[in-house]
């Protein structure tokens, strides 16, 4: 069987094809904002001039009549980037006559995380611009054991660097500065019960930064202070649910500091390690293919009717009905 996924809750347009071993194509055409951070109005124009060329070019490396499923990432997003997104896939499946897969964005993640890894059960930290959460699966469900209480890290990340005078995206500039970083200073670590913020830690540094501190250490202390506290939750995760693997999925999964002190931890603990390649770890359309081949395969159908958007979709929300 052979699924085609759109994905686009943001700044990412991205459409992949995938059959039940691999991705087949992935072609993408971001969103980059020219200043500031994601307007969601501006991505969602963005997305509908773009998606028609975008699926030509998908279709000229596969067969169109091949494609046996539609899927398209329904939320949790920004509400005018899926609204594109779902009207293109629902004009898609009904041309097409094939049958529609509304996707749960955050599960995507998951489950293409553990289909291109060798996690099985693992507690996953979803770390992207707008979603920081630990999660597990408990029976039937994916739980959130754990997300932050305002902005996600990427988000963070790159409120941060527009302030030091870095372009969007601003994650791997805060990378690179970072490793150049020397002195450390205390900025506030939020962790609360499971449950962790970021916003105040963002103000602080650039409040650190405005009074004279060097980029690299602002950098330096961010990256060392965020990730600890997910780090922390993580591994509190891992040690109430009892499970012994960690998978690091969404855009920021790309970062070595953070793949390296989760792998620390993991070695103390006696648990594995596992991160997805790049190009599947952050937002793509071959997740959203993936998961909606899945999700076909066990039952899972979205009639037109029930196609609407979903911005505030939770992980919790889909029933799990798969190993
Ligand atoms: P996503 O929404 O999952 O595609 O993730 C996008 C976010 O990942 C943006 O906020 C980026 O700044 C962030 N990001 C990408 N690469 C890195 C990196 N190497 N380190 C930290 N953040 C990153
Ligand atoms: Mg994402």
């Amino acid at each position: 069987m052979i699924a085609l996924g759109i994905e686009g809750t943001a700044w990412s347009l991205s459409i992949g094809v995938v059959d039940e071993e691999d991705v087949i194509v992935l072609e993408n055409d971001p969103y980059i904002p020219k200043e500031g951070g994601i307007h969601p109005r501006e991505a969602s124009q963005h997305h509908s001039e773009r998606l028609p060329s975008l699926l030509s070019r998908v279709f000229e490396k596969v067969d169109k009549n091949s494609i046996d499923v539609v899927a398209f990432s329904q939320g949790p997003g920004m509400g005018p980037c899926l609204r594109v997104v779902a009207t293109a896939a629902r004009l898609l499946a009904v041309k097409l006559k094939k049958p529609l897969v509304g996707v749960n964005h955050c599960l995507a993640h998951v489950e293409v995380g553990r289909w291109k890894t060798e996690a099985k059960n693992p507690v996953s930290l979803y770390v992207s611009g707008g979603n920081s959460q630990v999660i597990a699966r408990r029976g039937n469900r994916y739980r959130v054991f754990g997300e932050t209480l305002d902005i996600g890290i990427g988000n963070a990340l790159d409120k941060l660097a527009r302030h030091m005078g870095l372009k969007h995206p601003g994650g791997p500039k805060i990378e690179e500065l970072a490793k150049k970083g020397k002195d450390y200073y205390l900025l506030p670590y939020v962790v609360k019960g499971m449950d962790f913020s970021f916003s105040g830690m963002v103000t602080a540094a650039q409040r650190l930064y405005d009074s004279g501190v060097a980029r690299e250490d602002v950098a330096f202390s961010f990256q060392e202070t965020a990730f600890a506290m997910l780090t922390e939750v993580t591994e509190r995760a891992l040690a109430y649910l009892d499970l012994d693997e960690v998978l690091l999925v969404g855009g920021v999964a790309a970062n070595k500091r953070l793949q390296e002190m989760l792998k620390i931890m993991c070695g103390d603990r006696g648990a594995k390690f596992y991160v997805p390649p790049r190009e599947l770890a952050g937002d793509n359309g071959a997740m959203i293919a993936y998961t909606g081949l899945l999700m076909y395969k066990h039952g899972y159908q979205t009639p037109i009717e029930k196609s609407y958007v979903r911005p505030d979709f939770r992980i919790e929300d889909v029933e799990v009905n798969w190993d």
